[in-house]
């Protein structure tokens, strides 16, 4: 993909926002059918005298909880049914008023996802475009497809139907940043998507991308934004993330329940499960010294002396995540490596601690994701301790910093649930449970079954 420099200088610049042309802050209530119709008909006497459609489909299977568009979700089919003939109805009749010399150049098919309707449905709408428009022999006929939905058959038909532009809406490559936002990932690998997509004979392929996304980070996005440069498709599209409650429902049920939203920064939290595992084993190997089969704990029947009943007893009564603990604590604590090691974790605890602080001195409650993906299944990650550990990255902090905090269920993913976290201040539990509680009188997650 080649990149004009002088193109990215020009419009380096902040401008309006919009996806709609005109833009919403053009819309006008005193602007009337008669009105309407008066722009077509004055429009056939201007140049340039090409055509562009737009076809919206606002339906998804599933809302995505970042989605800035007017979309609905759970529609039927005799709905859909209704919804199709109204926009053949309105082809009919803007066509009619169009001068019939005049060319058609451009059609954009977005939504919501408008391939996840029936394909017969989207058959039915381009052969009435056909039908009514005179297409340009260069036109250009996109259609924003969700890769979740994304069959390579699709592709085909699409193909078939007239289509040689396809804008795969990817929003980010990492699953549990789709996860996070209630989006599904792709049903097959991306690159074999594009690559049929190019076989297929389309020729222009765009990627989007959402920033500003949970769980992203600058890194991560970088990495986002590098695949889709591997990707070699003709162009890539970024969005930034609009967080407008005031508009969109499905980002209010904080607000719903009276939270005022503000961005905090917590810049040590990556460093929270590396100080974890060096101070909690420590406290482990010296709390569970005393288990030593003649004060406390577990008492083997197989020792001869005392040095042996201490080793049997430990060796019988701990499981192997607390022999691992014990060891690692012991290591960090012994004399030439207290000071690389347990020194330096309490150092970054003092500085979790105080990007807590300074983030109290702005808001009353931290609320973020409990863990980067869905919950795991017992036993699970057993054979892999560290993907485990990894899992607690946004909850050690919290330990750390010595702050109460609770994790209610927020989504479902897999039918295995996800977690919100909300973190108060020292002693400030009333108003974690205060708003847990408002938060699932909004929502119903807390009542449905994981597994099922
Ligand atoms: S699929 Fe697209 S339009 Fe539909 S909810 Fe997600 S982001 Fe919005």
């Amino acid at each position: 993909m080649k990149v004009d420099e002088n193109l990215i200088k020009k419009y380096s610049k902040t401008g309006p926002r919009y996806t709609s042309y005109p833009p919403a802050t053009f819309f006008d209530e005193n602007f009337s059918n008669f009105d309407f119709e008066k722009k077509i008909i004055q429009s056939n006497d201007e140049n340039p005298q090409n055509i562009s459609v737009y076809i919206h489909i606002p339906f998804c299977p599933q809302i995505c909880h970042f989605c800035g568009c007017t979309t609905e979700s759970g529609f039927t089919k005799p709905f859909l049914e209704r919804y199709v003939d109204a926009v053949i109805k309105e082809i009919t009749y803007v066509s009619k008023l169009i001068n019939k010399n005049r060319k058609l150049t451009q059609i954009h098919w977005g939504g919501g996802t408008p391939n996840a309707i029936s394909y017969k449905y989207i058959e039915r709408i381009t052969n009435k475009l056909y039908e009514v428009f005179d297409f340009s022999q260069n036109y250009e006929m996109a259609i924003e497809c969700n890769p979740a939905h994304l069959e390579f058959r699709h592709i085909e038909l699409l193909k078939k139907f007239g289509f040689n532009r396809i804008s795969v809406g990817i929003q980010d490559f990492r699953d549990d940043v789709l996860n996070a936002i209630n989006r599904k990932p792709s049903k097959h690998p991306v690159d074999d998507i594009i690559k049929k997509i190019k076989d297929e004979g389309f020729t222009g392929t765009n990627i989007d991308l959402v920033y500003g996304l949970p769980l992203q980070t600058v890194d991560s996005f970088k990495k986002t934004v590098e695949k889709a440069i591997d990707l070699n498709t003709e162009r890539i599209v970024t969005f930034s993330y609009a967080h407008v409650p005031s508009v969109l429902p499905r980002q209010k049920i904080l607000e719903k329940i009276g939270c005022k939203i503000k961005t905090v920064n917590l810049k040590y939290t990556s460093l929270g499960v590396s100080a974890y595992q060096v101070v909690a084993p420590a406290e482990c190997s010296s709390n569970l010294s005393r288990f030593d089969g003649v004060r406390y704990g577990h008492r083997s029947d197989n020792s001869s002396d005392l040095e042996n009943l201490y080793r049997e007893s430990r060796s019988e009564g701990f499981g192997k995540e607390v022999k691992r603990r014990i060891l690692v604590g012991t290591y960090a604590l012994s004399a030439g490596y207290y000071d690389a090691y347990y020194l330096k974790a309490q150092k970054v605890r003092n500085l979790i601690a105080n990007d807590f602080r300074d983030a109290f001195d702005q808001v009353d409650l931290i609320i973020g994701p409990t863990t980067p993906d869905k919950a795991f299944k017992i036993g699970e990650k057993m054979n892999d301790p560290i993907a485990m550990y990894l899992s607690d990255v946004y909850t050690v902090s919290t330990n750390l910093a010595g702050l109460p905090a609770m994790s209610i269920p927020m989504g479902f993913k897999e039918n295995m649930p996800l977690g919100l976290q909300i973190i108060g201040n020292h002693f400030d539990e009333k108003n974690i449970l205060k708003i847990s509680h408002l938060y699932q009188q909004e929502t119903d997650w807390h009542k449905r079954e994981p597994g099922k």
